[in-house]
């Protein structure tokens, strides 16, 4: 779960890693209301949504005055933004998070995320502050640093004085950079995350370290220990068809494709998209309905399928383990009684209760093409590309 700048940095503060002093508005009153509460010199109002690269894209607003902060955040609200993160439809700004301009003395680039090879979380940073990481590390690999957190021993002061020393601080400040990574680990570990970075951190003209801006995922896998931390779920963020699945614990992941799938077993539905690209065609999801989807899931999973404008044709494919042919059967008719199924439908069944599956499918009365293997499902496909064209 993908959290605002605002949620990450009012979590930041709660575990004690230091943030400017700031907060969210929703129109320009507030903003003014905000703005003349901080009693700052200069301000800064900054876009919220759910991507990067603002700065770049206008997002962000150097002002000095409670009265210019008002006008910027009128100015940012209801405007949509279009960054390297956001794609070309960009997305549309609700609120701002008002801030204490901070006097930056240097910019850097601190990270954390779990490092899948070694199974535990890696710190990164760099004294490239303010660019984009991936640049980075493709040209000047040599300028990042990493550090691992051993899961039993924890982040080791040591580790941070290396970090500092390379990132070309003297004692004293190696030290405080520590003591900032200590907290972000600390926070990393005690939210559940999958993702922390901080891009700028800061060293300010007072030689504090300073998280400018805060970026935070979640794992979702972790949320059932923090309902606190659920209810920051910002759904106007994010995909409607996606938000819609998340409703019947559906793992649904839209793309940009033309042939709708519906498989059970992530590994099964990752072959079928291989397969679909394979016969020409792009998935237009991933969709994995899981082991144990009742006829009611199956039945939603479809509905969600063809309300995307962008499927052409919808691909089943269904092994019946856990997840029985004649369940799969029964949901995907009921749904297609109701949903309006103007396009084609290629089902491939194998496994527990086929032939009852079968059955119910030929019975219906409805339009389905039954496929006999993967092999024939993925002609299928290929002949009902070659129609578009
Ligand atoms: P994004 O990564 O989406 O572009 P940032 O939060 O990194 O947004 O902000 C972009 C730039 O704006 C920063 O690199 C920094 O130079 C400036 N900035 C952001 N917040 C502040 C602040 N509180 N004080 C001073 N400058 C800021
Ligand atoms: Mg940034």
């Amino acid at each position: 779960m993908k959290l605002h700048e605002y949620q990450a940095k009012e979590i930041f503060r709660k575990w004690g890693v230091p943030t400017p002093e700031g907060a969210v508005a929703l129109s320009g009153i507030e903003a003014l209301q905000v703005a003349k509460r901080l009693q700052a010199e200069r301000f800064v109002v900054k876009a919220q949504i759910h991507a990067g690269g603002r700065g770049k894209a206008g997002g962000v607003k150097l002002v000095n005055t409670p009265e210019e902060v008002k006008a910027a955040a009128e100015y940012l609200i209801g405007k949509r933004l279009v960054t390297h993160q956001t794609g070309p439809k960009g997305k549309e700004v609700h609120k701002v998070l008002v801030e204490e301009a901070s006097s930056i003395k240097q910019e850097l680039y601190m990270g954390i995320l779990i490092d899948r090879d070694r199974n535990r979380p890696v710190i990164i940073t760099s004294a490239e502050g303010g660019m984009e990481i991936e640049d980075v590390a493709k040209q000047s690999p040599e300028k990042i640093f990493k550090e691992w957190v051993d899961p039993l021993v924890g982040f080791c002061s040591f580790q941070g004085m290396k970090l500092g020393f390379k990132l070309g601080f003297d004692a004293k400040l190696s030290r405080k950079l520590t003591a900032f990574i200590d907290k972000l680990v600390r926070l990393f570990e005690g939210v559940d995350a999958s993702l922390c970075e901080i891009n700028p951190l800061i060293l300010t003209d007072e030689d504090e370290f300073l998280a400018l801006d805060a970026k935070l995922i979640l794992d979702d896998n972790g949320l059932s220990r923090h309902p606190d931390l659920s209810e920051l779920r910002d759904i106007t963020e994010e995909d409607p068809l996606e938000v819609e699945a998340s409703k019947y614990n559906l793992n649904y992941i839209k793309l940009d494709g033309n042939i709708g799938c519906m498989v059970n077993g992530a590994g099964l539905a990752m072959a079928t998209m291989d397969m679909i690209k394979f016969s020409g065609a792009e998935p237009a999801n991933f969709l994995d309905v899981g082991g144990g989807a009742s006829a009611e899931m199956v039945e939603n999973a479809f509905r969600i399928l063809m309300s995307d404008k962008n499927v052409q044709a919808v691909l089943i494919n269904i092994f019946g383990g856990i997840l029985r042919c004649d369940t799969l059967a029964t949901g995907v008719v009921k749904a297609a009684r109701k949903v309006r199924v103007d396009r084609p439908i290629i089902i491939r069944l194998e496994g527990t209760n086929v032939e009852e599956g079968r059955k119910i499918l030929n019975e219906s009365g409805l339009n389905f093409q039954v496929a006999d293997g993967m092999k024939d499902a993925s002609e299928k496909i290929v002949s009902i590309v070659q129609s578009f064209s």
